[in-house]
């Protein structure tokens, strides 16, 4: 990418050290770094214009609001959804999914309706449906993958059929890099018409995503992954579906008007936002949708198919290290899973960390999916657009020096 060393200097935790060396953080797919942009909207917001919002007629409540709702707006845009209205502000892609699974799915599912995920979901997509299928009797049944760790499109199409109630995909794995056709399996399941729900957390911060051809019902992603804070992530739905949610959180700011036995809710997207919303987060969601904007969406996708291919070039020679995801970096996105001989990951990321790289190893939220791989645990490695293929030859050496150390070889 263009101007690389420039759009780094942006990102004042690259500048760190480690132990002596230089950080090559490689685990974005947890959690993004942030630009100064980001940080300085934020504490300008706070310092400037900070009050509570839809609630005071005071000129900073009033700015305070204008500016929360303007980064509703701006979140609309990157999405392309065609009216702001359908962007809800929550906590994240866990608290959206909750949402869905429980304002949807806990008044329209009946028992015998099935509810079709997909084997590489992580928990968010998994766990809130579960507990829906069993207030509602409803059953939870699944898409398999492929040798070659896509989904099992032929095996999907059997599966579907008019029982089918809800069609739940990752756009990305968090473990796997795999990306699903999603407009495909969305069509598919509009056929039987199934709710489908897409689970956005790794694609939406890698890949222009427009909700018009997606062709999904939800969309659903966190802040924190696409240079924004912690705490604010967006639920995109379709309007006439958003009508047919009811809120999850009652309290104030949801309602239109409260008797003592009963309630009725604000327009949408206020009923699905209780309480006193993340206001500052949703200033820093915005800076960073512009930051990512101002770069390119395309040449993000880009960057992250170089350093990919790269990586998996590179870590093919590294001796027993398997790889677990498709090969190519065609309907892949920049995160590599991996593990070394019979290392355990927690031990390697260790190592790697004294050599200033960050990875990650554990279940990554996806236990089922471990056990389909047979193995408790994986390391890894995941890009952004700050990354470089010295981060990648940074893990390669590392990974030397680990195996060396653990007598692998
Ligand atoms: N889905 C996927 C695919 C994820 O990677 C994550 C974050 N690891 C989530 C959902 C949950 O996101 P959050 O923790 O921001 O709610």
């Amino acid at each position: 990418m263009t101007g690389l060393e420039h759009l780094r200097a942006d990102f004042p935790v690259l500048r760190r050290e480690i132990g002596g060396k230089p950080v090559h953080f490689l685990d974005s797919a947890a959690s993004s770094q942030k630009p100064v942009s980001v940080l300085e909207a934020m504490d300008e917001f706070y310092r400037c214009c900070y009050a509570n919002v839809h609630r005071g007629a005071y000129t900073l409540s009033v700015e305070s609001t204008d500016r929360y709702e303007a980064a509703r707006t701006r979140v609309a845009s990157f999405i392309n959804a065609p009216d702001p209205d359908q962007v809800v502000f929550v906590r994240g892609a866990t608290s959206a999914l909750n949402l869905i699974a429980h304002g949807w799915g806990g008044t329209h599912l009946r028992a015998g309706d099935r509810i079709l995920l997909t084997e590489m979901e992580h928990h968010a997509n998994l766990v809130p449906w579960q507990m829906v299928a069993a207030r509602t009797g409803a059953r939870l049944d699944f898409i398999p993958l492929t040798p070659e760790y896509r989904l099992d499109l032929e095996v999907f199409e059997d599966k579907l059929d008019d029982d089918v109630a809800v069609v739940g995909v990752t756009g990305m794995s968090n473990v796997l890099g795999t990306i699903p056709p999603i407009p495909r399996i969305a069509e598919a399941a509009k056929g039987v018409g199934a709710l489908v729900v897409v689970d956005g957390a790794q694609l939406v911060p890698h890949q222009p995503v427009d909700v018009q051809s997606l062709g999904a019902d939800f969309l659903v992603f966190s802040a924190h992954k696409m240079l924004g804070p912690t705490g604010i992530g967006a639920l995109w739905g379709r309007p006439e579906r958003l009508e047919e949610m009811e809120p999850y959180e009652g309290g104030g700011e949801m309602i239109a008007d409260v008797q003592l036995h009963s309630s009725t809710w604000a327009a949408i997207p206020h009923r699905f936002e209780a309480g006193t919303p993340p206001i500052v987060e949703a200033v820093g969601f915005a800076a960073a949708i512009d930051y990512l904007e101002k770069v390119g969406m395309d040449q993000i996708a880009a960057h992250d198919a170089d350093l990919t291919g790269y990586a998996l070039d590179r870590l093919a020679q590294v001796p027993q290290l398997s790889v677990y995801g498709p090969a190519g970096v065609e309907g892949r996105g920049g995160v590599i899973s991996f593990t070394l001989a019979d290392v355990h990951p927690h031990d390697l990321a260790t190592i790697l960390d004294q050599h200033g790289v960050s990875v990650r190893a554990g279940h990554h939220c996806a236990k089922p999916l471990m056990r389909h791989l047979c193995v408790p645990a994986t390391a890894r490695a995941s890009f952004y657009l700050y990354n470089t293929r010295a981060d990648v030859d940074a893990l390669v050496a590392a990974l030397g020096t680990a195996s060396d150390l653990f007598g692998v070889g």
